[in-house]
């Protein structure tokens, strides 16, 4: 059981958030932009930072998450789209959806470790 407001993990028997006080949910929804690419594969993030990427990638392999990575200038295309391509590179990173959230907390965690790095602009 969840509390659909600060997402708080509760044990059976729990039918409303002590913090705040709304009652619990079967399972949380998922953000919008996160869809199922694939039956089982669920697309995550997307990111511009090759190091960000690599350092969740090396993170997700430890955890024994499976993942997909589709990178390039025109994931636009793979989404129907053509207004954008060619798109400055990107890589979207979609993992075992039923090993979502712990995969969210392995991208927080390598997020927070990773130095912040800009990519160059242009
Ligand atoms: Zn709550």
């Amino acid at each position: 059981m969840f509390c659909p407001q600060c997402e708080a993990e509760y044990r059976e028997g729990f039918t409303e958030c002590s913090d705040c006080g709304v009652a619990l949910v079967e399972a949380l929804a998922p953000p919008l932009d996160r869809a199922e690419v694939a039956p089982g594969l669920t697309a995550m993030m997307e990111t511009v930072n090759v190091e960000e990427l690599g350092e969740i990638v090396d993170r997700l392999e430890k955890a024994g998450v499976p993942y997909t990575i589709e990178a390039g200038t025109a994931l636009a295309l793979l989404d129907g789209r053509d207004d954008e391509v060619p798109h400055p590179w990107q890589a979207r990173l979609s993992v075992a959806t039923e090993l979502l959230e712990r995969a969210e907390r392995i991208v927080e965690q390598a997020r927070r470790s990773h130095r912040p790095y800009e990519p160059p602009v242009g």
